[in-house]
């Protein structure tokens, strides 16, 4: 049962015919960016070079970074008035990396949604919930026009209040929710509280992404709703989610080839690893009009499964992400570096040398963040109101970065572990 079977299970060969077709229309594309042509000239790459899947490498990485330098429009390569829509990552500092759609790169966006939904069980006649942020956020409005175009009624719910989005399952017979596991981990709490049996609900599956969770969160939850989870990628720099998504067999994670092509390399030395090994995985768009984006690194480590899936789809399957390259993350649904909340605080002067970030998660299992904050004691002189006016000067200014309340401890100066080398500053708790 598949919602485009000749896509779904074409023939490998057939399938990297049409990705090298596409990857070489997407470099052609590219170059038409004020971003792409400055870099394939500073090194005197041609489109026309890439004649063979494998010239892919000789095509440099694109980052975060080079996303926040091309900032805003650097990227596109169609006309200004193309695009009919922006969306952003999650993070919130300073530079976002804002991606372009044209009307077709939605349409393609919603139909790879629809793909994912049906391969996971979904059908027209299911009801499906929206529980994740709408907005710049891609989750929302990516998830929202899947299962719109796929026929299924959505109810745009959006994240948070509890008690609201359990009555709308209740009175619209939802079955199907698109929800962070976290958030799926406190309504079962709340439910518990509310003596309400969470597979009472009627609900059929619950699609899970947008932050890490193990297999075992995987395995709690599935016990605490009795249906199946299936896990959900995406990343907003390609497009958000329809990226990559769970088929029925439940092991990893289908990639839509035809859409991306998928690499996997030693972060450290930009390689590519066997498949099995575990690496980064780097992805390139060559379906996509407004933003072609050319071997982006992720920074999400995961692997390559070396045999095809049982469920007959021919597209590569990717494991659980286990962690990331990079030191991003991930809290209440957003993207944040340690770097950031460090710029913050050592700009406010009764702030001393040394802090740490602690994550844990609550008892209704929300996340929580504390920054430890050592005080500069030539500046402090030692009143208590002193002391809650910097705790509440850091507090905001924290929020005001990265949008996410923090708790702050002060403590007197020397009371953190001294840095030995390479400082521990995060230290999360959370069992994910
Ligand atoms: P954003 O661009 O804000 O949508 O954030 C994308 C990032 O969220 C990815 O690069 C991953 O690090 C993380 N992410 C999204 N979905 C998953 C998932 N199913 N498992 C683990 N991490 C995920
Ligand atoms: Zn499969």
């Amino acid at each position: 049962m598949y919602y485009d079977k000749a896509i779904e299970t074409m023939k490998r060969e057939d399938l990297k015919k049409l990705q090298l077709e596409r990857l070489q229309k997407t470099v052609h594309a590219a170059y038409q960016s004020p971003f792409y042509k400055k870099r394939f000239d500073s090194i005197g790459l041609k489109p026309k070079d890439i004649r063979t899947l494998e010239d892919i490498y000789k095509i440099p990485f694109t980052t975060k970074d080079d996303l926040r330098a091309a900032y805003p429009d650097l990227m596109l390569a169609v006309p200004k008035n193309q695009p009919v829509r922006i969306h952003s990552s999650s993070g919130t500092t300073g530079r976002a990396t804002v991606i372009f759609f044209t009307k077709k790169d939605i349409d393609v966006w919603a139909d790879l949604m629809g793909r994912c939904l049906y391969m996971a069980g979904m059908r027209p006649d299911d009801v499906f919930q929206n529980m994740v942020s709408y907005g710049l956020f891609t989750g929302g409005l990516g998830f929202h026009y899947g299962a719109e175009r796929f026929g299924s009624m959505v109810i745009p719910a959006g994240g948070g209040n509890t008690a609201k989005q359990i009555t709308l399952i209740k009175d619209f017979g939802t079955t199907y929710l698109h929800i962070t596991p976290s958030y799926a981990l406190h309504i079962a709490y709340e439910l518990e509280q509310m003596k309400i049996p969470a597979s009472s609900l009627g609900l059929k599956g619950l699609f899970c992404g947008a932050e890490p969770y193990s297999e075992s969160t995987r395995k709690k939850l599935e016990e605490i709703y009795r249906i199946p989870v299936f896990n959900s990628y995406g990343l907003s720099e390609m497009n958000g989610p329809g990226v990559g998504f769970e088929c029925q067999e439940k092991e990893d994670i289908h990639i839509w080839e035809d859409n991306y092509i998928v690499e996997i390399i030693d972060p450290q030395t930009g390689e590519a690893v066997l498949p099995g090994e575990r690496g980064e995985l780097v992805l390139t768009t060559i379906n996509r009009e407004a933003m072609p984006i050319l071997r982006y690194r992720t920074k999400d480590l995961t692997f390559l499964h070396k045999d095809l899936c049982k469920c007959g789809r021919t597209h590569a399957k990717i494991g659980r992400i286990i962690g990331r390259s990079d030191d991003m993350l991930i809290v209440r649904g957003v993207n944040l570096f340690p770097s950031q909340i460090e710029a913050v605080i050592m700009e406010i002067p009764e702030v001393g040398n040394n802090y740490q970030i602690v994550i844990d998660r609550s008892d209704e299992h929300l996340d929580r963040l504390t920054v430890k904050v050592e005080i500069d004691n030539k500046v402090f002189h030692g009143e208590l109101k002193d002391l809650k006016m910097i705790q509440k000067k850091i507090k905001h200014a924290i929020k005001e970065e990265i949008m996410i309340q923090p708790e702050i401890e002060l403590l007197e100066p020397n009371t953190l572990p001294p840095s030995e080398g390479k400082a521990k500053r995060v230290i999360d708790l959370r069992n994910i």
